[in-house]
């Protein structure tokens, strides 16, 4: 008799960790409260543009769990390598190449010739881990040492990375960290062909083609556990469902309601406080595409950024079109102050300066005043949520709200293969 397991939640965490299962012969339910599968990794179709609601790029693609979900479990990927050569910084006065590889950075504008030396030297220096951080020391103190365009490059660099508008709050090991892996990335970033949705629809098949089952609009509201702490069965709007494991693939806040009536539920609330990562989307589905020398362009003074995701998935566009996505950074006080429309106000002003014309031509937008991009904001004392908790036998937690690797949606990746290794008693490296 296969082993069965119940996953809550199909966001990218929940579905990946039921395919790999599913893949691995375990008799896998996944429920998902949504109409839709995805999660926050939604493509939204409107007026013949095809909207990615959430994740756009991939970092570190050689070094991402994604690749391992390719070759294990056949999952297909339409990998579209992104252009360094059309990736600029809009400094306000002068647009200059991105440093994102050793020829941008012998272009770039962004330093002078002395810094790039040191600039380099630090990346070295990351790459061999002579640089670590500290312990209790947050990255704009530990890069102090630093000359001031040094720190100011590697902290816009994680601006754009961590998708903040306060770098200089990142732990310094978890930056060091980091950038490790991404500077010995060869593809740094990569976009996928067919939306995000298509990486949806590869877990949704292999689920079903093993045998699996997707059940939609089944919230899950209460947990029952037995003496031993462990889960014998959750409640769903009609149903009841049992299982030898559990992975919980919602967020923290989420997992609190379910195991409100617990002595458990103390375990979750620590989560529940810590803030996401919120930024205000703005894409703009063109009628024709508007030539330009970028696909990529951060305006540095703002801290906002234009992709133009038609350049790399033609699939998103009907015909001659275009379609770019806008990203401004949010931090908490902003949040509080409600800041969103001056963001899409200066968003506007960017498209203006590099996309001229682009309000004629027009078909289709999508503003999106409020979106979380990771739920727990990795900046100064805040916590990921760990995958297991020692009082909890046979329950499991993924999601970019836990321990894992990278940031953003590879936490969500790499924390749902964390717990299924474990569940398939394979050997684990816990972060
Ligand atoms: C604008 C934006 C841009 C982004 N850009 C990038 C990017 O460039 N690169 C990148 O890697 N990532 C990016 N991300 C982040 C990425 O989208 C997320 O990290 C990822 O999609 C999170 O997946 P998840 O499964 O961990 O969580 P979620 O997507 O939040 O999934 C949780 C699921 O659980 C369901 N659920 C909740 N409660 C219950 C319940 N009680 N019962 C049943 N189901 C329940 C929800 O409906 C949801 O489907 C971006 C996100 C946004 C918003």
């Amino acid at each position: 008799m296969s082993e069965t397991v119940i996953v809550v939640g199909g966001g990218l965490a929940g579905m990946s960790a039921a395919a790999r299962l599913a893949h691995n012969g375990y008799k896998v339910t996944l429920l998902e409260k949504a109409p839709k599968l995805g999660g926050r990794a939604i493509t939204i179709p409107l007026k013949g543009f095809n909207f990615n609601f959430g994740a756009h790029a991939i970092y570190a693609r050689d070094k991402s769990v994604l690749r391992k979900f390719e070759s294990e479990i056949g999952l297909k990927v339409d990998w579209k390598n992104f252009s360094p050569s059309k990736a600029f910084y809009d400094m306000g006065s002068f647009t200059t190449p991105m440093p994102a590889t050793l020829a941008g950075l012998y272009q770039t504008k962004v330093i002078d010739a002395e810094n790039k030396v040191r600039f380099a030297y630090e990346v070295i220096k990351t790459m061999s881990s002579l640089e670590r951080g500290e312990e209790g020391v947050l990255i704009g103190d530990y890069l102090q040492k630093e000359s001031d365009p040094v720190r100011d490059l590697l902290l816009t660099v994680a601006s754009s990375n961590f998708f903040t508008n306060e770098p200089e709050k990142i732990p310094s090991p978890l930056f060091f960290q980091y950038y490790k892996r991404l500077f010995a990335s060869t593809r740094a970033v990569s976009y996928i062909g067919g939306g995000w949705s298509s990486i949806v629809e590869g877990f949704a098949d292999i689920i079903t083609k093993n045998e699996g089952n997707i059940i939609t609009k089944e919230k899950i509201s209460e947990v029952e556990l037995d003496e031993q702490n462990k889960v014998v069965s959750i409640k769903g709007k009609n149903d009841s469902y049992q299982a030898d494991h559990f992975i919980f693939c919602i967020p923290p806040k989420e997992c609190l309601q379910l195991f409100a009536e617990t002595p458990l539920a103390t375990y979750f609330e620590e989560y529940t406080k810590f803030v996401p990562t919120q930024v205000v989307v703005y894409d703009i589905g063109l009628s024709e595409r508007i030539r330009s020398p970028f696909t990529y362009v951060y305006q540095k003074s703002e801290r906002v950024f234009i992709t133009d995701i038609s350049y790399y998935d033609e699939s998103c566009v009907p015909e001659g079109g275009q379609l770019m996505q806008a990203i401004a950074y949010l931090n908490e006080q902003e949040v509080i102050e409600k800041k969103a429309d001056e963001k899409i106000a200066t968003i506007e002003t960017v498209y203006d300066k590099h996309f001229p014309g682009w309000r004629d031509l027009l078909v289709a937008k999508r503003v999106s005043k409020k979106a979380i991009v990771q739920e727990i904001k990795c900046i100064d004392d805040q916590q990921l949520m760990p995958t297991k908790f020692y009082s909890m036998p046979n329950a499991y937690f993924a999601g970019d709200w836990c321990r894992g690797e990278g940031q953003l949606s590879e936490l969500s990746f790499s924390s749902a293969y964390q717990v299924t290794s474990r569940i398939m008693k394979h050997p684990v490296e816990v972060h």
